[in-house]
């Protein structure tokens, strides 16, 4: 492992030269990311692996991180676990996609400076899910009130209103009829 360069990086420089180095980053640096979070408490650990793909700058990269979020079906604080994994090759025009491998992802970047933490911070938004929860079955998420399902929400709501309605004028009728006898 190298020696970790300077933020934006060269990726032709690091293609060229092979280089794998890993990366810390705190949430606080990622404000972007962070801001649909529960807490700015944690860090990213993100590994690179440039080299070369048809001659184009190529980048494999791998994060993980921990993160605060509510849980949507709990409403708990939880710690998520997020993971990403990048297979890049830089290319400088839209023509050149079509010489990348299919299994890697081409990206347009006609430039060679790369800002590896908004790639980072940008990855980590994408593999956020639409709505955090905690795994399924985990003991820990008890819903604080009972979802009813529609059926049970139509049984208890609908016999209830029509008990209101069709007893008065009943009773009212009886009283109409004693009366006249
Ligand atoms: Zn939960």
């Amino acid at each position: 492992m190298l020696k970790t360069p300077a933020d934006p990086v060269d990726i032709g420089l690091l293609s060229a030269q092979g280089s794998q180095f890993v990366c810390h980053y705190t949430l606080a640096q990622l404000p972007r990311f962070t801001a649909g979070l529960a807490g700015a408490k944690g860090q990213v650990d993100a590994s690179f692996s440039f080299r070369k793909v048809q001659g184009f700058p190529a980048l494999e990269g791998s994060m993980a991180a921990q993160v605060t979020v509510i849980c949507q079906r709990c409403l708990e604080i939880f710690l998520l676990p997020l993971v990403a994994e990048l297979k890049l090759v830089f290319v400088p025009t839209e023509e050149d996609e079509s010489l990348v491998p299919a299994e890697l992802e081409a990206v347009v970047h006609p430039d060679h400076r790369l800002g590896l933490r908004e790639l980072v911070e940008d990855e980590l938004l994408l593999s956020f899910p639409l709505v955090p929860m905690h795994a399924l079955g985990d003991p820990a998420c008890r819903p604080a009130v009972k979802v009813l399902s529609e059926a049970e929400a139509t049984v208890t709501e609908v016999p209830a209103a029509a008990v209101e309605v069709t007893t008065r004028p009943l009773a009212g009728l009886k009283d109409l009829l004693r009366r006249e006898d």
